[in-house]
């Protein structure tokens, strides 16, 4: 996986992440801040995420919470350089999946079979 596409589903996600946060927490002054400090630092993405998971996990609705978790496996998984490969099979997810939605950390076969699991 190039680096240049890396960076741009990186932002992407980030910005997915944040959309979330400020849609749940919009009316919260500590948030601004959060979301101030996304865009400028590192740091603050960690810093975050560390909040999100100690004071609002009670806030999220589940499938918002699924949605952010998927992000940050996705964020971490270009962090260590594992992303784009499906995390059940390995194989290499298809750009055009990974265009369209990316946080998606399964290729289409696993995927599915995932949902009709849990149907
Ligand atoms: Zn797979």
């Amino acid at each position: 996986m190039e680096k240049k596409f890396l960076d741009k589903v990186e932002k992407t996600l980030l910005a997915q992440k944040k959309e979330i946060i400020s849609s749940l927490l919009s009316d919260k002054a500590e948030f601004n801040e959060i979301a101030d400090g996304l865009e400028h630092s590192k740091d603050a993405v960690d810093y975050a995420s560390d909040d999100m998971d100690r004071n609002l996990l009670e806030v999220l609705g589940s499938t918002e919470l699924k949605r952010l978790r998927s992000i940050d496996s996705a964020i971490s998984r270009i962090k260590q350089g594992k992303y784009g490969n499906c995390i059940k099979c390995g194989q290499t997810i298809p750009k055009s999946r990974l265009e369209a939605m990316p946080s998606a950390l399964m290729c289409i076969e696993c995927k599915s079979a995932e949902e009709r699991k849990n149907r």
